[in-house]
């Protein structure tokens, strides 16, 4: 079933979120829920804030976009690094990369807005798989850059944080029409008013 996507202003995509353990209520059924929230929607990944549960808990698929890339795309952003689709739990990044790159990023709960962020090329992290299987992994590029989002969600941070001052406030007016609940998305949405 796909669940509706918190939007920009509601409180629990500003909560640093919660570790989880295997018997947490429901676990399956909202693993399997935000999957099929994320794809229905279009995204790349989606954070349990995004559904709103305040828990350590997102999804990641770049498989589909790696495979709509020309040769190019794939060498310069996957480099020799095979796309993923994860379930990643109580993940925490513990290293990242000196080189960093700017690149253009969106949101599922920030609809009609882009803007160019800078993250760390290459990110070491430590979580657990939907079956609570311990991971100790490093990627790089695209998968680092969306991964890195994603994790962000579960610390109540949201890619505009990044953005420089003048982009921020360009996108200021865009914010607040979605804090009140006046945009429209082609998935369904829940506003903090
Ligand atoms: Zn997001």
């Amino acid at each position: 079933m796909a669940l509706a996507i918190t939007a920009y202003g509601t409180k629990v995509l500003r909560k640093v979120c919660d570790e989880i353990t295997k018997d947490y209520d429901g676990l399956e059924a909202l693993i399997d829920n935000m999957w099929e929230t994320m794809y229905e929607a279009g995204g790349v990944g989606l954070a349990a804030p995004q559904v709103n549960k305040a828990i350590r808990l997102f999804t990641v698929d770049t498989v589909q976009v790696f495979e709509g890339m020309n040769d190019e795309d794939k060498e310069d952003l996957f480099e020799d690094e095979e796309p993923i689709k994860e379930t990643f739990i109580n993940a925490q990044i513990i290293g990242e990369s000196e080189e960093v790159w700017a690149e253009n990023e969106g949101c599922l709960s920030l609809p009609d807005i882009n803007g160019e962020v800078e993250r760390p090329w290459a990110i070491e992290i430590e979580y657990v798989d939907r079956n609570f299987k311990k991971h100790k992994r490093t990627f790089t590029g695209y998968n680092a850059r969306v991964i890195q989002h994603e994790y962000d969600h579960t610390e109540g941070i949201l890619y505009v944080d990044h953005l420089s001052g003048i982009s921020k406030r360009l996108i200021k007016g865009k914010l607040n029409k979605i804090a009140e609940g006046k945009v429209s998305a082609r998935y369904r949405m829940r506003f903090a008013k």
